[in-house]
């Protein structure tokens, strides 16, 4: 791997901010209790910031204030909720580069990722903006007597809990939930809490006070109680299985409606067809090292290859690693930064161990990079495992982290049993150029996003979710804004 050899020049550009501030009621706030919690530049170990450390207190404050601000908000048109959040989108790309210089200082992504990051969420916003028409009922012939139609209504106050890896991409998606007519408490994780802190100050002078409201903290002290407080009735979480599931529980008490956008093990099934420059380009990309360092739920970390063209795929997909600019993630020339903590590097050097104890063998990476610039931050070179097999832990667990595993192929009902025999089901990429055979498999594969000769990319307006246990509920598409509704049904005597 190459590793930039300049030193590192720009480590705290005045992006940040001397305090940082929770939006409770269109007001900045700390946390009542006082508390503050830092956050970390993980490629250099600085502390960046103190940020509010939230609790149940601070989190009731939010939602009484979203549900204050609830009866007027919902009143508004669609459209006119609509244009409220395209000129949040237009302030996020006029401010493209502050929000991407924090979530490359929180978070350890590179700087040209973390743009195209806040152009994502901007675009989104744009594109819930334009659909609230679709917010529609239907009318049902009930009999000559009587006229039945259906409403869709706002829950109320929805939370949204978001993870690390996309801060502020995932934070700034605020316009499904608002368009729809609700108000908002966003939570951002702990880990990288700035990008969000910094948004509040945009929330505060484009939407009235209380429809939007970000609070930080972390899972068991904010996470928890935004889950549990009675005002809350929609919730929309994206990270792990594990808080997926405590949050799925939690809800359960109080009946709520919830989404869960989860984990991956995602398979990548190459048949002996393929163009393999392409297929290679694909594998790359498909595991976001460039990206977010590998540390996406999408990313094809399970390669299948057939066997005819193993080798050659392997030498290419090498040779293609070989290139990566592993680098401080601030810096433009950057291509690959490093992981978000201390723990998320733990866990991925420990899965780096089991898989060489389990006997796979690693080809490129297995380690931090040379580059002395680079010791002090959680950086770990892209690792690419050969000869795993089906019961290795490499080829079963979500690892979240630059690792990928290659397992080899010659039956077509068995690569697909093995596709299949994980816990998750979020994307699958399927390389083929026998398009009814590439099809066939596609409806087999357990999986809730498919591509055929390609990977990584999402489409405005094409459901992204998962099967089994990477989710429940679909994002980015109509079906993401219609679930901030519930639907009414009115029947009128008409005789
Ligand atoms: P990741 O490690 O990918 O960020 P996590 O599932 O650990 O995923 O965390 C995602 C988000 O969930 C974070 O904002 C975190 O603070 C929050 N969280 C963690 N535990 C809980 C919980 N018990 N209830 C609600 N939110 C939680």
């Amino acid at each position: 791997m190459s590793q930039t050899a300049e030193p590192v020049v720009k480590t705290s550009p005045p992006a940040l901010r001397e305090k940082y501030h929770c939006l409770i009621g269109g007001k900045l706030v700390g946390a009542e209790s006082g508390e503050t919690f830092p956050s970390f530049n993980p490629a250099t170990g600085e502390k960046l910031a103190d940020v509010p450390a939230c609790d149940a207190r601070d989190i009731d404050r939010a939602a009484q204030a979203a549900q204050n601000a609830f009866p007027a908000w919902r009143k508004l048109s669609p459209a006119e909720r609509g244009t409220y959040c395209r000129r949040f989108a237009e302030r996020l790309r006029a401010r493209k580069d502050v929000y991407a210089a924090l979530d490359t200082l929180d978070l350890g992504s590179p700087f040209n990722m973390m743009r195209v990051d806040v152009a994502s969420a901007a675009n989104q916003i744009d594109y819930y903006a334009g659909l609230g028409s679709e917010l529609k009922g239907e009318t049902i012939p009930s009999g000559a007597q009587t006229f039945s139609f259906t409403l869709r209504e706002p829950f109320g106050v929805v939370a949204k809990i978001t993870p690390f890896n996309h801060p502020i991409m995932f934070a700034a998606r605020v316009a499904a939930p608002l368009v729809a007519g609700n108000t908002l408490i966003v939570k951002p994780a702990e880990q990288t809490p700035i990008s969000a802190l910094e948004m509040v100050h945009d929330l505060k002078e484009i939407f009235p006070p209380g429809v939007v409201n970000v609070v930080s903290g972390d899972g068991p002290s904010a996470g928890a109680p935004l889950v549990q407080h009675a005002l809350v009735r929609r919730i929309a979480f994206t990270g792990s299985v594990e808080v997926g599931r405590a949050i799925m529980r939690s809800a359960a008490d109080g009946l709520k409606t919830v989404s869960l956008e989860l984990g991956g093990k995602n398979p990548m099934i190459v048949f002996p067809d393929v163009d393999l420059d392409r297929a290679v380009a694909s594998a790359f990309n498909g595991m976001n090292y460039t990206w977010s360092q590998g540390q996406s739920c999408g990313s094809t970390s399970r390669v299948f290859l057939h066997s005819d063209i193993h080798d050659a795929f392997v030498v290419k997909l090498l040779e293609k690693v070989k290139t990566v600019r592993i680098g401080m993630p601030i810096d433009e020339k950057t291509e690959m930064g490093c992981l978000v903590s201390e723990q998320q590097f733990n866990k991925v050097m420990s899965y780096i161990e089991i898989g060489k104890k389990e006997g796979a063998k690693v080809m490129i990476g297995g380690g931090r990079p040379s580059n002395p610039d680079l010791q002090r931050g959680y950086f770990v070179e892209p690792t690419i495992f050969d000869g795993v097999e089906q019961r290795m832990r490499l080829a079963q667990e979500e690892i979240f982290g630059p690792v990928q595993s290659i397992i080899t192929w010659n039956d077509l009902d068995q690569v697909t049993e093995m596709a299949n025999s994980v816990m998750y089901g979020l994307t699958a990429s399927i390389w083929c150029r026998d398009f009814s055979k590439a099809y066939r498999m596609a409806q087999e594969i357990q999986a809730g996003f498919v591509w055929i000769n390609d990977s990584s990319k999402h489409f405005l307006g094409v459901p992204f979710g998962g099967y089994k246990q990477s989710g429940l509920g679909r994002e980015e598409c109509l079906a993401d804004l219609l679930s901030y509704t519930q639907v009414k049904s009115i029947n009128v005597n008409v005789s």
